[in-house]
């Protein structure tokens, strides 16, 4: 689940190289809604080039004769733009979907995957995705509640630019907003068909891919990716380039789950929003952007006030370095209404 974004990746394209679908001259048919970066041989970064709402970014590991894509995306649309935009990077078929996590964003697009196609995730991520659930949690619904406003806050941003470009940028993603409520209408949840409980190895094209519960985070389904030859780690929304949501989080399970992750032996993180980094620094700062999150809603409920209350005098300005995007005092209030909910009724692991 991301709650914003976009503006972050411009910051990085300068020092990248951007496979985009959309300038290759006598490249297949592709609908350019997605960039590619390319991260290893055989293995790239899909994120969303602005012509439609995508959700999650998807990494790609192209193995012998098959791709494997980390996330279906945010609808059946996106998942079918994203199928037909690997033919960017690869010729080989897309045989193989890990749902990193069973959120809306990231597996929505499930469906458009045929029965020769392994859709593997965890076996909560098929508890969870074999009933319509989560189209009624409020993760996915404040996503279509946040269109009617957004929509509003790009018009008057229009009435007000006289740039054109920046006109064009905004009316695109008006467009993408409106899309998005109309492609979110074909989706019928579907869950993996193929799913585990702790750890599953895949042997394919000489490539030893790894996937692993290291234990409750963001979701209580994460699946972190692991490539030992290759020193890299897809780790969904377990861990972001920025703060991750916490709204269906466990938070002290996560600091804990995140230090089995850095026990991992690897240099690239390809997460599920933001962008690719290197290095085992930024999780550590996260892991102190949870405890000091928990220790601050903690202190704020046993004084009585309310999680929205609470949530708009929490401080984690002090990760501002670490994470561009915290910029004032005040938290998500959905991350302190999960604190306020796992204090009142604990989950215990199933
Ligand atoms: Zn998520």
């Amino acid at each position: 689940m991301r709650l914003r974004v976009n503006i972050l990746f411009a910051v990085f394209l300068a020092s990248w190289i951007w496979i985009d679908g959309r300038a290759q001259s006598n490249a297949p048919v592709v609908s350019g809604a997605h960039r590619f970066e390319k991260v290893a041989d055989g293995i790239f970064y899909a994120t969303a080039s602005g012509t439609m709402t995508v959700g999650s970014n998807s990494p790609i590991i192209v193995s012998g004769d098959e791709a494997l894509v980390i996330d279906s995306e945010t609808s059946p649309a996106a998942g079918r733009a994203l199928v037909a935009d690997v033919k960017a990077v690869t010729d080989k078929p897309v045989r193989v979907v890990v749902d990193s996590h069973y959120h809306y964003d990231h597996a929505f697009g499930n469906q458009v995957f045929g029965p020769d196609v392994q859709i593997i995730g965890h076996d909560n991520t098929w508890r969870r995705l074999s009933t319509n659930e989560t189209l009624e949690q409020f993760t996915f619904k404040r996503s279509l509640e946040r269109v009617p406003p957004a929509v509003e806050a790009f018009k008057k941003e229009i009435a007000q630019t006289t740039d054109a470009q920046q006109k064009a940028s905004l009316e695109r993603q008006i467009a993408n907003n409106l899309a998005y409520l109309e492609q979110i209408k074909e989706v019928k949840v579907t869950p993996p068909n193929l799913t585990f409980n702790q750890s599953m190895t895949l042997h394919r094209g000489g490539r030893e891919i790894r996937l692993l519960f290291l234990g409750r985070g963001h979701t209580d389904t994460d699946v972190v990716l692991y490539l030992p030859k290759e020193r890299i780690v897809c780790t969904g929304d377990l861990m972001e380039s920025i703060p991750s949501y916490m709204g269906d989080s466990y938070p002290e399970e996560w600091i804990a789950t995140l230090e089995k992750l850095k026990a991992l032996d690897f240099d690239t993180v390809m997460p599920g929003h933001g962008v690719v980094f290197k290095g085992k620094t930024k999780i550590t700062a996260f892991q102190n952007y949870l405890r000091d999150a928990l220790t601050q809603v903690t202190a704020l409920r046993k004084q009585g006030l309310s999680a929205d209350d609470a949530a708009a005098k929490v401080d984690l300005t002090k990760y501002r370095d670490e994470f561009a995007n915290v910029r004032s005092v005040g938290i998500d209030v959905a991350a302190v209404r999960r604190i306020y909910q796992l204090a009142d009724h604990p989950e215990p692991v199933r």
